[in-house]
């Protein structure tokens, strides 16, 4: 009953932005979350690549009370030391110099493409200011970011959107440099596309970008909203393809879900903002920097994180390629790094993902037939072999 009324409530109170299951989910630990009715899931979601250390990470719980004790909130007119802190731990193990926080991935691509701008403006030609996106992003909600977004089902009914972007298809680097004009300012790319479909570019793609960025005097921004915190099995996605961005944006796992976003610059870029230039009330408020800082310290200790991530996602890609066998009418593809892994159906994968919750497995799908699965970096052999019994059963009873 009590159930039934809170499901009542959220149709009635909530604007209807989600198509969300009937369910709700009170509890998690680990690789594990609850619903109000007891039901235990295996959790292959973990917020879309926001739970990196899983749910309720004992270390993040402790460093989000011992904030909350002592300071939840000051403003930017002051220094704050955690967001000191976190800023020396991000530019220490990036090629980066400089930090701005905000509260989302959003937020933080909406920071690059203004500093992108004015670094332009200022430092190059006044008419630079076109940024070139890839066709298949996705960068965000806002109206900027949305545009920025190179699909067009996120920007009906909200035109007129803003100026200034062009999109291109990812992974084509002639199709990439005849786009370019002597309005262009920047690049903003995913390294690997999430939401898009979990699409890898080819290996030398960034690194050819990147000399392209040289050769034109353009801003390469990298959107790590979903790629990074180890994702991919390292740090940054684009520590695997040997091209430093400019600007790289991060958010969904650098708190393990508290809201931050974050933009990491050189100082050459960041010299264009300046007092009054951008701001954000919350952005890198103690309470959400001690929980970043947990949980990155957590992530970077040993190193250990990284390898398990890549040594999971080598084992899950693999078990997946075992199963495509046993449906090879039914799973496409199989492509992934690390443990942001995509298998592509030739059906729709929401009634997929409905039968997997009700056998007590979340699992995402994205573009509308790739399964897509973010499971927490700290995922077991186990939990993968578990997983892919409820997805044999699930996909046995579709064949
Ligand atoms: C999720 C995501 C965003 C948007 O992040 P929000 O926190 O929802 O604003 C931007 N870029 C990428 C690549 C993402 O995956």
């Amino acid at each position: 009953m009590e159930i039934k009324k809170l499901l009542e409530d959220s149709g009635h109170y909530l604007v209807n932005t989600y198509n969300r299951f009937p369910i709700i989910l009170r509890k998690g630990r680990g690789m594990k979350v609850w619903g109000a009715d007891g039901k235990e899931y295996l959790d292959f979601v973990g917020g879309i690549a926001v739970n990196v250390l899983g749910h309720c990470h004992p270390k993040v719980v402790v460093a989000i009370q011992k904030q909350a004790q002592r300071l939840i909130h000051v403003s930017n007119l002051y220094h704050i030391e955690p967001q000191i802190k976190l800023a020396k731990l991000l530019v220490e193990h990036s090629f980066t110099d400089k930090v701005f926080f905000c509260n989302s991935g959003a937020e933080a691509n909406e920071a690059a493409i203004k500093l992108a701008r004015k670094y332009a403006k200022e430092h190059l030609d006044k008419d630079k200011f076109e940024i070139i996106t890839a066709v298949n992003s996705f960068h965000g909600r806002t109206l900027a970011t949305v545009t920025a977004t190179g699909q067009e089902k996120f920007q009906k009914g909200f035109e007129p959107l803003v100026p200034g972007f062009k999109h291109t298809a990812f992974n084509d680097i002639s199709a990439l440099e005849s786009a370019i004009t002597q309005n262009t300012c920047a690049v903003m790319l995913e390294p690997l596309q999430g939401e898009g479909g979990v699409k890898i570019p080819d290996s030398d793609y960034l690194k050819k970008v990147r000399d392209l960025c040289n050769k034109h005097e353009l801003l390469l921004i990298l959107d790590e909203v979903q790629t990074g915190m180890g994702r991919t099995g390292k740090l940054f996605a684009y520590e695997h393809f040997n091209a430093a961005p400019d600007i790289v944006t991060l958010a969904k796992g650098l708190g393990s879900g508290v809201p931050i976003g974050a933009m990491l610059t050189t100082d050459k870029a960041a010299s264009a903002f300046v007092p009054g230039s951008h701001a954000s009330t919350f952005g890198g408020n103690p309470l959400v920097c001690a929980a970043a800082i947990a949980t990155m310290e957590t992530i970077l200790e040993d190193g250990f994180m990284f390898d398990q991530c890549t040594r999971m996602g080598e084992y899950l890609r693999k078990e997946l390629r075992s199963l495509q066998k046993e449906y090879p009418a039914v799973i496409a593809d199989i492509r992934g790094m690390g443990l942001l892994v995509g298998m592509e159906i030739t059906m729709d994968g929401s009634s997929i993902v409905k039968a997997c919750m009700e056998k007590g497995l979340l699992l995402n799908c994205t573009a509308g037939n790739v399964l897509r699965f973010t499971p927490p970096l700290i995922v077991h052999e186990r939990d993968i072999d578990s997983m892919l019994d409820i997805l044999d059963e699930v996909l046995s009873n579709v064949t």
